[in-house]
C-alpha cells in the first residue's frame, strides 16, 4: 500500500477513491472504521470511510487515529486526510483537530490543506475560499444545516479549530513551480506554521502540489489533490477508465437528506417527472409521520418506476425545524428516517441506492451494511457508482450534496449498474 487516506465522511471517500482510480492506482475503499486486526487489502491505496465531519472532535480524533494506525500496519507510506472540497467544519473542528492528531503520530512535518477541486468550482486565492465565482461565504454554504460556513479565509478559519500555527502559500510562489512551494512549505514549517494553506486555482496548480508534496508523511484536503498526487504516488501509472462494475438491475431508489442549493434543484427537477415522498421532520419527531410509512410508499412507487425519498428543505424550513428540534435532532431524526427506509428497501430486495447528502450517504450506508466497495465511473466529477461486494451485491451512488447538476437524479438513473 502505498497511500492510505481517512476520509470525513462517505460521499467524500467515493469521490477520492474514483479520483484515485482515475490516476492509475488500484485503490479500495472500506467504509467504517476497519477491525484492528483486518487484513489490509491488496491495492495500491486504501480509502477509509468514516461519519467523522460533524461528532465531538474527540470522537472524530479517536475514530481517525484509529484507522490510519490500521493503514500505518498496513504499509501505507503516506497519510492523506480527505475533507470537503467547501471546507466544512465548526470552530470546534473537525478538520483541525483531525489533522493536529494525525500530524502528531506521523512526523510532524510541513502539511498542505487544499480544499479545492477546480472542476467543480472549488478554488483558492490568498487563502480564501471561492465556489464559482462567490466567495464561500456567500455561496449556499453559509446555510449549511450543520456546518455553516461563514468565513471564506481559511487561515483563520483553520486557526479556530487548532492551536498549530497554520500559513499561507499564496498563488505567486505556487506559479514559480514545485520547488518553490516545498521551499516554501519547509520554512513555514520551521517557522512554526506547519499546517499551511496552499492557494490553488487549477488542475496544473494541483499538480505542481501534488509534486511538492512528494514523500511528505501528511498530506490533507478535497479529493482534487489526488489529480496531483497520483502520478507521482505510482510513476508510469496511466490514468484508466473506471472499472467496469458488475450488473445489478432491479428498481433505483434516491434518497436526500440533503439541503444544499444543489440538491435543492435536483429535487425540484426530479419531482417534475417522477413521485416523490416528503419527510417532515416535525412530522417524524411527534410520531405524525413513520419511516415505516414512507418505506411502504416507495416499495409501491418503485413497481412503476424511480422514486424518490427526501427531506431536502430550503434554509427557511431547516431554520425553522432546528428552531424546534434543535440541529443535533432534527439532523438525527432525519438520518435515522433515510436509513429506516434504506434497510426496509433492501430487505425487499431493492439494489440500487441513490443517495444525497454526505452524512445522510454515511447513515444510509451503515444501514445498508456495505463495509467494502468497488468504484466504477462517475455520474458527475466526483460522484461515482459503486458496488459493495457481499453476499447480495448492492449498488450505491454516494452524492455530495453540493454536487452534480440539475439532472443528476436522472443521469445516475440512467447510468445505474
Ligand atoms: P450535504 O452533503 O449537503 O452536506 P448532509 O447529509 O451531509 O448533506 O447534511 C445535511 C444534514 O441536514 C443531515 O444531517 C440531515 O439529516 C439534515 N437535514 C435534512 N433535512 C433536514 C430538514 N428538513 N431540516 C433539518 N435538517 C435536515
Amino acid at each position: 500500500m502505498i497511500l492510505g487516506s481517512v476520509a470525513d465522511d462517505f460521499t467524500g471517500a467515493t469521490d477520492l477513491a474514483g479520483m484515485l482510480a482515475e490516476g492509475g492506482l488500484r485503490t479500495t475503499l472500506v467504509l467504517g472504521a476497519p477491525a484492528e486486526n483486518a487484513a489490509a487489502p491488496d491495492a495500491d491505496a486504501v480509502v477509509v470511510a468514516m461519519k467523522t465531519r460533524t461528532i465531538p472532535a474527540g470522537d472524530a480524533v479517536a475514530q481517525s487515529l484509529a484507522a490510519w494506525r490500521w493503514l500505518a500496519r498496513s504499509g501505507a507510506r503516506q497519510a492523506y486526510f480527505k475533507y470537503c472540497s467547501t471546507f466544512d467544519s465548526t470552530d470546534k473542528g473537525n478538520i483541525g483537530p483531525v489533522a493536529e492528531a494525525l500530524w502528531r503520530e506521523t512526523d510532524e512535518g510541513p502539511v498542505v490543506f487544499v480544499p479545492s477541486l477546480p472542476l467543480n468550482g472549488r478554488t483558492v486565492y490568498r487563502g480564501h475560499l471561492f465556489v464559482f465565482d462567490q466567495l464561500l461565504s456567500d455561496s449556499g454554504m453559509r446555510n449549511h444545516p450543520l456546518t455553516p460556513m461563514t468565513d471564506s479565509n481559511l487561515v483563520r478559519v483553520l486557526s479556530r479549530q487548532t492551536a498549530v500555527g497554520v500559513g499561507l502559500i499564496r498563488y505567486d510562489t505556487v506559479a514559480r513551480g514545485a520547488a518553490a512551494v516545498r521551499a516554501a512549505a519547509e520554512v513555514l514549517a520551521a517557522e512554526g506554521r506547519p499546517f499551511i494553506v496552499v492557494d490553488t486555482l487549477t488542475d496544473a496548480d494541483l499538480d505542481v502540489i501534488g509534486e511538492a508534496c512528494e514523500g511528505f508523511a501528511l498530506v490533507t484536503g478535497g479529493s482534487g489533490l489526488a489529480l496531483g498526487l497520483a502520478p507521482r504516488l505510482r510513476p508510469g501509472a496511466v490514468a484508466t477508465a473506471a472499472t467496469a462494475l458488475p450488473a445489478i438491475g432491479g428498481p433505483v431508489v434516491c434518497l436526500s437528506g440533503s439541503c444544499s442549493e444543489a440538491t435543492n434543484a435536483q429535487v425540484r427537477n426530479f419531482a417534475a417527472n417522477h413521485p416523490v415522498r416528503r419527510l417532515d421532520p416535525i412530522a417524524l419527531a411527534e410520531g405524525r409521520d413513520t419511516a415505516a410509512d414512507a418505506a411502504s410508499w416507495a416499495l409501491a412507487k418503485l413497481k412503476d418506476g424511480p422514486c424518490l425519498v427526501s427531506a431536502t428543505a430550503s434554509p427557511a424550513e431547516v431554520k425553522a425545524v432546528q428552531e424546534k428540534l434543535g440541529t443535533d435532532r432534527a439532523a438525527t431524526v432525519v438520518e435515522a428516517a433515510l436509513s429506516h427506509v434504506a434497510a426496509e428497501l433492501g430487505r425487499a430486495g431493492v439494489r440500487r441506492f441513490v443517495v444525497a447528502g454526505g452524512e445522510t450517504s454515511g447513515a444510509v450506508a451503515t444501514a445498508l451494511g456495505i463495509s467494502q466497495l468497488a468504484v466504477g465511473a462517475q455520474i458527475a466529477p466526483g460522484v461515482p457508482w459503486c458496488v459493495a461486494s457481499g453476499s447480495v451485491p448492492v449498488a450505491v451512488a454516494l452524492k455530495s450534496g453540493n454536487f452534480g447538476g440539475e439532472a443528476f437524479f436522472e443521469q445516475a438513473i440512467a447510468t445505474a449498474p
